[in-house]
């Protein structure tokens, strides 16, 4: 017996769902970075598939094709970070839907389908104000009429323009809105009928019905993990989908010793700031180590018992986003974070 992270999968599926029926008629696409956010990619986008969910969200291209081999024609899968000539010639090959950030990537890309006779289906990102990829409003009419002209000899389709913003405030993402309408209106002016726009990931998407469009990139919500902040999961409708379990090794005195450290993922500056769940409630989680960690004991404590590093709370234990609070960092650093050496257990298929 050794530490472990459930993941519900039913309640992955019921996430999905209330989130659709929210953003509807947007459609939703699941977000499936970082091994789907720590909780094992195959198994996750398996079960959205069965639930109907079509748009997944890569970010890069191996696991673009990797959810491609799991689901063979049907999905459709967004990446967003190809890094390299191999990257552009098997996302075009693999059939994924390719985000392009800058015009060296843009001619890369329409060359590479060019030379293998196919057409490359693409999504120009637009830069409102985030700055980590995207063209500049001030180069996006040179770019969209580029993009245009390759689109017009074959080598690529635009069927997207997106951004992704910080959803840190309402009042930057409005600005970043305005700048994404200038963007389409431009797109537009340059000849491209954009199908498919998207602007919004899991906290605009939700609470803001004018940053929807036609489609929502959702992560972090789909698998119940709230914003740093914000709302809580059950207000949003949402339950966390995994619990990370460790397990008793010894019981001395006032502390017991369990078997995750910082080699598995916990970070160590959690140590006397947080309470975790014991078979008799929460319990200060006292030091973190490179492998084991200490507790504050409890009556009865005894080698073996379980305890829960994060869950729901039904053993007094907090969430990711709990955790993540205290340390100032987000909910789904927590999560990515646990080891691939912890064994994933599924229920619910
Ligand atoms: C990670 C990511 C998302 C999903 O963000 P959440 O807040 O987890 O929903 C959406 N879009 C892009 C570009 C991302 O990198």
């Amino acid at each position: 017996m050794n530490a472990t992270l459930r993941v519900d999968l039913d309640t992955l599926a019921h996430n999905i769902a209330a989130i659709r029926e929210v953003v509807a008629p947007a459609q939703m696409m699941l977000v499936v970075k970082d091994d789907a956010y720590g909780h094992g990619v195959e198994r996750v986008v398996r079960r959205a598939a069965a639930e109907g969910v079509t748009w997944f969200g890569a970010f890069d291209v191996g696991t673009g094709l990797a959810v491609r081999a799991h689901l063979g024609g049907r999905a459709r899968i967004f990446v967003w970070i190809a890094a390299s000539a191999r990257d552009i010639v098997g996302a075009i090959a693999a059939d994924l839907d390719i985000g392009i950030g800058d015009s060296i990537l843009l001619e890369e890309i329409a060359t590479a389908a060019t030379r293998t006779h196919q057409t490359a289906r693409v999504h120009l990102k637009i830069d409102t104000g985030l700055h980590r990829n995207g063209v500049r409003p001030e180069e996006w009419p040179t770019f969209v009429a580029r993009a245009a002209q390759l689109q017009h000899q074959g080598s690529i389709d635009v069927v997207g323009v997106w951004s992704h913003i910080a959803e840190a405030s309402d009042q930057e993402d409005d600005a970043a809105r305005h700048i994404y309408e200038n963007a389409l209106t431009q797109a537009a002016e340059a000849g491209l009928d954009v199908k498919l726009r998207h602007f919004a990931a899991s906290a605009a998407g939700l609470a803001r019905e004018e940053f929807r469009y036609d489609l929502v990139r959702v992560g972090a919500f789909c698998y119940g993990i709230r914003s740093a902040g914000g709302p809580h999961e059950r207000s949003l409708g949402l339950s966390l989908v995994s619990q990370l379990e460790a397990r008793v090794l010894r019981v001395h005195g006032e502390s017991v010793t369990i078997d995750v450290g910082s080699l598995d993922g916990i970070p160590s500056s959690l140590g006397m700031r947080v309470h975790i769940g014991t078979p008799s409630g929460s319990r200060l989680l006292q030091d973190v180590g490179s492998v084991e960690s200490r507790v504050r004991s409890w009556p009865g404590a005894q080698p073996g018992d379980t305890v829960i590093i994060y869950g729901s709370g039904h053993h007094g234990e907090l969430t990711p986003t709990d955790l993540a609070e205290r340390i100032d960092t987000i909910g789904e650093e927590i999560t990515v974070r646990v080891s691939p050496l912890i064994p994933r257990e599924y229920a619910g298929d």
